[in-house]
């Protein structure tokens, strides 16, 4: 649960590094599988063959994905992961004869990675502000945020309609036209937006009325966050494909995977030429043996230590600590599910300058946490005890006391 500095500070980690070390760091058991691995098998090409270690993580994820997403596409990075998906849609259309769906629709305030698909898909403008002419803009939905919900425990109960915006956008695009909708389960980079009740199966509905994919980025969702494997399960939503990263090896390797529908998957390549690529699209790096074995460890720890049930358990004593919080003046809303939260702050001057110094402010009180904006983000690790929960709602109340 603790980062040292160079003199041996503790720093609590309240954001499991970057959403990623679900388990705790310093693992030995994924150090030992990775090194074990690196002596056996260091490197070998995932195109045309591929290694047994590829192929247990792949069923390994399978293990933990909805019913019947059971393709593995595996990448490097949540920003691989969202552009995979993208190029795996397009050629899911193509294959069906339907190639003109190349519109892909998002959401205000989303993030879906650093490439140049996903920052077509972004919903944050300094993201893709200096990137214009390059990444053409999807349309977007309106973001779940409403003011009438600040304080709002788990989901908002108001907002189901604002899925309705992609009725909207599907009238004004035509619904032949668009490929796929994007989002987020719970909007995380932004600052934790928690979908209200009935939007996602709304979206849903509304996908399924049009023949629209619609996809899960659970870079941040997946692996225990939300109280489940995803955030599809624990929202009882199932998409046709989900991008993940992060915890996927508890951090200790860089690695992503795409989830894909086993439909999606066949009608790819089961359209492909005898003896040809199906799709033309892979990284020297995809299921890159050390990320492997670090895959199957991580996902053996959160199985054997049965930590997304911890995680689902420890939520409610995270999130009412972290509620506690709400008499600061400074805090002006607090939005949480699962393990994941949001302290949103007062501005101070320009938006976003006082997360900057609140930022490293925790980080000298010994405390590491993510902002963006004027939001402070936690995501504890699944491992934690209530002990470190209450140290490190403490130091934030502490340092936010100072701002208030
Ligand atoms: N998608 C979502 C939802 C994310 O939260 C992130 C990163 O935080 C990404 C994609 C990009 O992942 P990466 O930084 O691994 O490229």
């Amino acid at each position: 649960m603790y980062y040292y500095d160079p003199q041996g500070r503790p720093i609590i980690d309240g954001a499991s590094g970057l959403f990623a070390s679900a388990a705790g760091h310093g693992r030995p058991e994924i150090a030992d599988a990775v090194g074990r691995q690196l002596r056996e098998l260091d490197f070998t090409s995932s195109f045309y063959r591929s290694h047994p270690l590829a192929f247990a993580a792949a069923h390994a994820i399978a293990q933990l994905t909805p019913e019947r997403l059971d393709r593995i596409f595996f990448v490097n990075s949540g920003s691989e992961a969202v552009d995979t998906a993208m190029k795996i849609i397009l050629a899911y259309h193509r294959a069906r004869g339907e190639g003109q769906r190349t519109v892909f629709i998002s959401r205000e305030r989303a993030y879906h990675g650093v490439n140049f698909g996903g920052v077509s898909l972004s919903g944050l403008v300094n993201n893709r502000r200096a990137f214009a002419g390059v990444a053409t803009p999807a349309p977007l939905l309106r973001h779940t945020w409403r003011a009438q919900s600040a304080f709002s425990h788990g989901q908002p109960d108001t907002g189901a309609n604002l899925a309705d915006d992609l009725q909207r956008l599907i009238d004004v695009h035509g619904a032949e036209n668009i490929a796929a909708v994007f989002v987020e389960p719970i909007a995380g980079s932004t600052g934790v937006l928690v979908p209200p009740r009935g939007y996602l199966e709304r979206l849903r509905a509304i996908c399924d009325a049009h023949g629209l994919l619609l996809v899960f980025d659970e870079v941040i969702t997946g692996f225990g966050r939300t109280g489940s494997a995803f955030a599809a399960q624990s929202f009882k939503v199932r998409p046709d494909l989900i991008t993940m990263a992060k915890a996927i090896t508890n951090g200790a390797q860089p690695m992503g995977a795409v989830a894909v529908d086993r439909r999606i998957h066949d009608q790819v390549v089961h359209s492909a030429a005898e003896d040809s690529i199906e799709l033309f699209h892979g990284y020297t790096w995809s299921a890159h043996p050390a990320a492997c074995a670090a895959c199957v460890a991580a996902l053996d720890i959160y199985a054997r230590e049965q930590l997304f049930a911890r995680g689902a358990e420890l939520s409610a004593y995270f999130q009412k600590r972290l509620f506690s919080l709400a008499d600061l003046p400074v805090v002006t809303d607090i939005r949480a599910y699962g393990l994941l939260a949001g302290v949103e702050l007062a501005p101070d001057g320009k938006p976003g300058q006082r997360g900057y110094r609140l930022q490293k402010e925790l980080f000298d009180a010994g405390l590491h946490l993510k902002t963006t904006g004027d939001v402070a983000i936690l995501a504890p690790a699944l491992v934690a005890e209530p002990a470190h929960i209450d140290e490190i709602v403490d130091v934030l109340r502490r340092v936010l006391e100072c701002h208030s």
